[in-house]
C-alpha cells in the first residue's frame, strides 16, 4: 500500500520534497507526489472564513477511487469541522484518506516570525499522526507520541516526532 502525497491548495514545494524524503526514511513502501485536480471552493464557509475538512476528503474520496494506497492530502488552506474553531487535519481511521492543513503550522501565525525547520517538523507531526489514524491507529496518551492528540500548536511542539513502541508494533508492517 503505497503513500500518495497530494498537494491541494498546497504550493509549498521544498516542504513537499521534504515530507517525501522523511517519509521514505520512515515507511517502507513507496512514497508517491500525486496530482489532484479538485475545485474545493464550494466547501469554503464565508462566515467562518475556512473550508469544511470532511467535505474536502469526501469530494476527493469520489475522485481517487482508482488508486491503491494511503491518499494524504496537504494544503495551504485553514480547514474546520462544525463542532471546532479549526482543525489541523482528518482522517478516517482504517481507511485510506487524510488531510493536513499547513496554514497554523506556521510560526508567522503564531508570532509572525517564519521558521522553516519548524513547520517541517511541525507538518511532519501532524501528517505522521493522520496517516496513524489511517493505519488504524487511535489517540494516544504517551507524550513522546506523534499519535497524541494535539488541540494547540503547544501541544503539537510538544509531542514527540515518531511512534511510541506500542503504536510503532501495532503498525511494524509499515514501518522500516
Ligand atoms: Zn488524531
Ligand atoms: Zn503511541
Amino acid at each position: 500500500m503505497d503513500i500518495y502525497l497530494t498537494p491541494l491548495k498546497f504550493y509549498n514545494q521544498l516542504l513537499l520534497q521534504n515530507l517525501v524524503a522523511e517519509f521514505s526514511k520512515r515507511f517502507s513502501c513507496k512514497i508517491h507526489l500525486n496530482d489532484l485536480k479538485v475545485n474545493i471552493d464550494d466547501f469554503f464557509s464565508i462566515e467562518r472564513k475556512q473550508y469544511y475538512s470532511t467535505q474536502i476528503l469526501a469530494e476527493v474520496i469520489n475522485l481517487t477511487d482508482n488508486i491503491e494506497g494511503k491518499v494524504l492530502l496537504l494544503t495551504d488552506v485553514d480547514l474546520f469541522v462544525p463542532a471546532l474553531t479549526f482543525i489541523f487535519g482528518e482522517a478516517q481511521l482504517n481507511g485510506k484518506h487524510s488531510i493536513v492543513s499547513v496554514c497554523r503550522l506556521h510560526e508567522e501565525f503564531y508570532s509572525g516570525i517564519s521558521n522553516d525547520k519548524l513547520l517541517l517538523e511541525r507538518t511532519i507531526k501532524e501528517a505522521l499522526h493522520e496517516l496513524g489514524h489511517n493505519y488504524g491507529l487511535r489517540h494516544c496518551l504517551d507524550w513522546d507520541c506523534v499519535m497524541h492528540s494535539s488541540n494547540g500548536i503547544e501541544e503539537v511542539d510538544i509531542k514527540g516526532n515518531g511512534y511510541c513502541p506500542a503504536c510503532a508494533k501495532s503498525i511494524e508492517g509499515y514501518l522500516w
